[in-house]
């Protein structure tokens, strides 16, 4: 093909690929594929040379754009050096720089990166490493895992164990490990007169209660601080980090914090356990962390965590999980460049008048609205929270599939939305303009209207 057309591609994939979290059927007329040719900024285009705003960065990973000048120029240079090689028994600059870098920039105490190659893997090796830890000091009875409702860690069995979205997990469930799941802070189910925090209160003391009765079969309590963004950008207040923490350090139980997509300046500060001013045991990032520029995690830990697996070889107690392309030095070329650019753009300030701007221009365009039962915002994530009845906030029948209706509606308008469920959102890159953000508002408002009026959607 010299000059495909949009056509010919979907024609070309539809025939070989598989796509992800997609029911292909859909492809055939609900929601045809859109073929990518190029991107630039907070824009994509197809190969018709239709342009979309991408106003979800990507599934949350990009943050300075689509083919970022400097970040192009970190990776090409790494490229012509060094594109990859294995990372047991070798290193390289950019992974030591960049484990050195991240442990300056991470909550106090965490010390030692573990690379891996997805969210999912780094999900896999922060529980492997908690559960290892306990046998490594004598303590074999802590297997168990303690995890929200309506918690996301990825898809890899273990991953999909720890977390309760059952969308995804229901049909896996005789594959996987039993966890000990205790209900989530999220602020959207407060009792009436119930604040934010009374909310978080009320459950971290549930979880506490949890941990005083079981903490010998515990291993560790996996939470998404701040945002669940998976589990439909549920939220909760700040104060059930630092309760949780508290309860974690007092009963012998270790915190792990999946930053994964919060993480790197989402939600106001670098990482989100910084509003709480916590430090867990352990930190996964991902998605942010290479900009959305290439496939990696890492999992930073603590000192004291990495002296249990460190000893004379013949013990066998070292970590021996691996991925092939651990340390890969091109994504980490990438996420060396785009910590340059945090530094450089004085990012998280510049963020935080976008996010005023963003809340702004969401409360404008939705406060009031018969259907939206809530808007909420946490630095630069803002949700909308549609309902049938907002009264009673009655849910749209999921098999409507309403939000079919937003999607369609921003694509025919240049923007690229996908509301999780009930539930629009907007989660820009960070060098998007005031005049983008409205744009990408108000094409989410003529969408909802749309969803309201017009019925089932597929
Ligand atoms: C995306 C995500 C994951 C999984 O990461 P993958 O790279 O898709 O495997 C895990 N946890 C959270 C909070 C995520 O948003």
């Amino acid at each position: 093909m010299i000059h495909p057309s949009n056509a010919e591609l979907r024609a070309l994939d539809l025939a070989h690929v598989w796509h992800p979290c997609t029911q292909m059927k859909d492809h055939e007329a609900t929601m045809p594929l859109v073929p990518l040719r190029r991107g630039h900024g907070v824009w994509l285009e197809d190969y018709d040379g239709r342009r979309y705003l991408d106003a979800i960065s990507s599934w949350w990973v990009n943050l300075w754009g689509h083919a970022n000048p400097q970040i192009n120029a970190a990776v090409s240079q790494q490229l012509e050096r060094l594109p990859h090689a294995m990372f047991a028994g070798f290193t390289h600059e950019p992974a030591a720089q960049l484990a050195a870098e991240l442990t300056t920039l991470a909550p106090p105490g965490l010390n030692r990166c573990f690379f891996a190659d997805s969210g999912s893997a780094s999900i896999e090796v922060a529980v492997k490493m908690s559960f290892h830890f306990w046998q490594n000091t004598g303590r074999p009875g802590k297997t168990r895992f303690v995890t929200l409702s309506n918690s996301y860690h990825g898809e890899t069995l273990g991953a999909l164990a720890v977390g309760s979205v059952e969308l995804y997990k229901a049909i896996y469930r005789p594959l996987l490990m039993d966890v000990i799941t205790v209900p989530s802070p999220d602020a959207f189910l407060a009792e009436p007169g119930e604040s934010p925090s009374d909310v978080a209160r009320r459950r971290a003391a549930e979880l506490e209660r949890v941990l005083a009765t079981q903490a010998d079969d515990i291993a560790a309590v996996i939470l998404e601080p701040l945002v669940q963004c998976a589990g439909n950008m549920r939220m909760h207040d700040p104060i059930y980090l630092k309760l949780v923490r508290d309860a974690c350090t007092r009963y012998g139980v270790h915190l792990i914090a999946d930053e994964i997509a919060v993480g790197f300046g989402r939600t106001g500060t670098l990482f989100a356990c910084e509003q709480a001013d916590v430090t867990p045991d352990f930190l996964c990032l991902s998605k942010g962390l290479t900009a959305g520029y290439l496939p990696m995690s890492v999992v930073l830990t603590r000192e004291s965590i990495y002296e249990a697996f460190y000893d004379e070889y013949v013990k066998l107690n070292a970590f021996l999980h691996s991925h092939s392309y651990s340390g890969n030095p091109l994504a980490c070329a990438a996420a060396l460049a785009s910590l340059r650019l945090f530094r450089e753009r004085d990012a998280l300030k510049a963020n935080r008048v976008l996010a005023d701007h963003l809340g702004t221009a969401t409360r404008r365009s939705f406060d009031g609205h018969p259907n939206v039962a809530e808007i909420r915002q946490r630095g630069l994530i803002v949700a909308v929270e549609f309902v049938s009845d907002r009264k009673t906030r009655r849910t749209f029948d999921w098999r409507e599939r309403r939000h079919l209706h937003i999607y369609r509606h921003a694509l025919s308008r240049g923007v690229l939305l996908r509301p999780l469920g009930n539930v629009i959102y907007f989660m820009p890159p960070y060098v998007i303009s005031y005049d983008e953000i409205d744009l990408m508002v108000d094409v989410a408002r003529e969408g909802l209207d749309l969803a309201v009026r017009e019925g089932a959607a597929a």
